[in-house]
């Protein structure tokens, strides 16, 4: 059973269907919203030729270029990576077409709102009344399964989809960060995705305890817009929060029944000082399918202690000297290749290459939050 047809709920189904998992065994899926539709962009960064299957079909966009000023004619080639761009409404309409046929799923558009553990089976009950019973539970929803720890750090945005008059960008490239506008005791940036050379995502995010203030936002957009110099109209919203917190790692361990297992954002698959797990929770959902498949038990993923490490001592600036994240994040993105700097936070560099890119930074400020932060959980 999966609780929640979310990016990471849909994930584990469509593995499950891939990697033969469905033939012998049924799958229902409870999702509280029957019409989710394009609530959300998702983008991350891969090989030039995408393997998969399913992303293959998915991407609808990529960038060749990405720069760090909404302004730069000419950002920094990716090669041998793309930047990609999945519409959630077609990631769910596809997972729908590829699994509402097969005999053995089901969706029902239910909430569930509580669970029994029982010695043969886990019990659910949704807000219909319905009761069904579950060897195995997959869940990508807090409530009723686990309680919402308190996270003190977000990472809110608030984008518009704006439409120019005339050819104002270079469509085949991104801006991931652009800290030119005011950061008012936190950190803040301009994230803009260009699908053509007249319409693009303008986005500001913010890291910061609370949320961004939507019309606050939506007033800087506008400001963004205006330096381009051309009749704009702004279209579409997307507004969303992302917790910034390394507590939602340990859900595994203080969870008492092994037989639901949390994904998705509840499992920590989302990386906290970055807000991206659109292909982490790919990436596990595949090996979930794989261990059930060889009928093994479905444990936690932990991260390395490494790369944990380093979100920690970067969450904990960030949260204690917002005004420093624009130092920090300029020096990084002039000083450290965007190849490099992807390959760090796929957390998939060596040592070495760490301290090339501990190079580029304010070294006497990460020292005073090294000592501070010295063990290494
Ligand atoms: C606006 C936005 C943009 C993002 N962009 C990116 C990006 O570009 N790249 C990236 O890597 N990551 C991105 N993320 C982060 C992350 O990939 C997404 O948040 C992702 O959708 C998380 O997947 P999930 O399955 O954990 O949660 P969700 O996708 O939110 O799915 C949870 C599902 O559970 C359902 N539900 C809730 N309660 C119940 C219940 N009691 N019973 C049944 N169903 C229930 C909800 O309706 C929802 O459909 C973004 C996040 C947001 C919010």
């Amino acid at each position: 059973m999966i609780v929640g047809a979310g990016a990471a709920g849909l994930w584990v189904a469509l593995e499950m269907l891939h990697q033969g998992v469905l033939k012998d065994n049924r799958l229902l899926i409870f999702e509280a919203d029957q019409d989710k539709g394009k609530d959300r962009t998702w983008c991350f960064w891969e090989r030039e030729t995408l393997q998969n299957p399913h992303l293959r079909k998915l991407v609808t966009h990529s960038w060749s270029r990405v720069s760090f000023r909404t302004d730069n004619r000419v950002g920094n080639g990716l090669s041998p990576l793309l930047y990609y761009y999945v519409e959630s409404s077609d990631f769910y309409a596809y997972a729908k077409s590829s699994l509402e046929g097969h005999k053995n799923v089901s969706f029902i558009y239910e909430r569930v709102n509580r669970y029994l553990s029982t010695q043969n089976n886990i019990e659910l009950t949704t807000n219909q009344y319905r009761t069904v019973k579950a060897d195995r539970v997959f869940t990508s929803v807090f409530k009723p399964f686990f309680h919402l720890p308190e996270i003190d750090f977000w990472q809110s945005f608030v984008g518009f989809w704006v439409t120019f008059e005339d050819e104002v960008f270079t469509a085949d490239q991104f801006t991931l960060m652009d800290f030119d506008i005011p950061q008012d005791d936190a950190v803040r940036f301009v994230y803009m995705l260009p699908v053509s050379k007249s319409k693009a995502l303008i986005e500001v995010t913010q890291f910061h305890d609370n949320a961004i203030d939507a019309q606050k936002a939506e007033k800087l957009i506008r400001n963004v817009a205006r330096k381009f110099a051309a009749h704009f109209t702004l279209g579409d919203k997307e507004q969303g929060k992302i917790p910034m917190s390394q507590i939602l790692e340990t859900q595994y361990l203080e969870h008492h029944d092994e037989r639901i297992t949390p994904i998705g954002t509840v499992s920590g698959a989302i990386k906290p000082s970055t807000g991206y797990g659109f292909l982490e929770m790919k990436r596990r959902a595949g090996i979930i399918a794989e261990r059930i498949a060889a009928d093994e038990v479905v444990n936690g993923f932990k991260r390395s202690p490494r790369f944990k490490f380093y979100d920690r001592l970067l969450l904990a600036i960030l949260k204690s000297e917002p005004a420093r994240g624009k130092q920090i994040f300029s020096a990084l993105t002039k000083g450290v290749s965007p190849q490099l700097l992807f390959k760090f936070l796929d957390e998939k560099t060596s040592v070495f290459e760490d301290f090339k890119i501990f190079n580029a930074l304010p070294v006497p400020l990460f020292l005073k939050y090294l000592f501070k932060n010295i063990t290494v959980k």
